[in-house]
């Protein structure tokens, strides 16, 4: 089982998600990453292993600070567990960052199509197909939201998933599909308390988030 931690806010979003990472530790992992938005463009480090693989390499190489971030542990289901298999994974321009738990049974299919567009998908997962996906169409529609409802419309399988955009810099989308779908939004905001639903992704420290929104619905197939 794997784990996912979004966060938008005023804290580092670094710190948040790897003390998410570790509370989630429990269920069993076989690689971690993180994705950070920061400086106008995203900043990302993964590691196949435990969290102390991922803290070494975040000590070695620092990312820059910033206050929205995504982070995951693996249970690798298609693609061993190695560095490049690891999440986030990215489009080839490195401006969105994808973590899913879950599987996109008809991977495939999307990989040889984005393929004949011209992608470069550089990882043996089923999930670097999402963050190709996204990509193409938040360059049509510049929402990441309506990108991600766009986006599950095309997956099939169970599945829950967290995305970024550096060009959306305060925002965090999640999807999960277990049937309905239900897209929600993380946004960055200065006085409403936190309403995250219990069907979507819980934040790392839900005291942390009074500064963000997050509003869910439904999209239909
Ligand atoms: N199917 C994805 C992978 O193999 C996600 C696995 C998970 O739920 O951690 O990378």
């Amino acid at each position: 089982m794997c784990g996912i931690v979004g966060y938008v806010g005023p804290q580092s979003a670094l710190n948040v998600v790897t003390a998410g990472l570790k509370r989630l530790e429990y269920r069993g992992y076989d690689s971690a990453g993180v994705a950070v938005l920061a400086d106008g463009g995203l900043a990302t480090a993964k590691r196949a292993g435990k969290l102390v693989n991922l803290e070494k390499e975040l000590a070695e190489r620092p990312l820059p600070t910033g206050t929205t971030g995504i982070g995951h542990t693996r249970w690798a289901t298609h693609g061993g567990p190695t560095d490049a298999n690891a999440h986030p994974h990215l489009d080839n321009a490195g401006r969105v960052a994808v973590v899913h738990n879950g599987i996109i049974e008809n991977f495939a299919a999307l990989r040889a199509e984005l393929a004949g567009r011209g992608h470069d998908l550089t990882s043996e997962t089923d999930t670097e197909v999402v963050a190709h996906l996204l990509a193409e169409e938040f360059s049509a529609c510049a929402d990441l939201a309506e990108a991600m409802r766009l986006v599950c419309r095309r997956l099939e399988g169970a599945f829950t998933l967290v995305a970024v955009h550096a060009d959306e810099p305060d925002v965090v989308v999640g999807a999960r599909r277990n049937s309905p779908l239900v897209v929600g939004v993380g946004r960055a905001r200065r006085s409403s308390p936190p309403t995250w639903p219990r069907s979507s992704p819980t934040p790392a420290t839900p005291s942390n988030s009074a500064r963000t929104r997050w509003s869910s619905c439904a999209a239909t197939r």
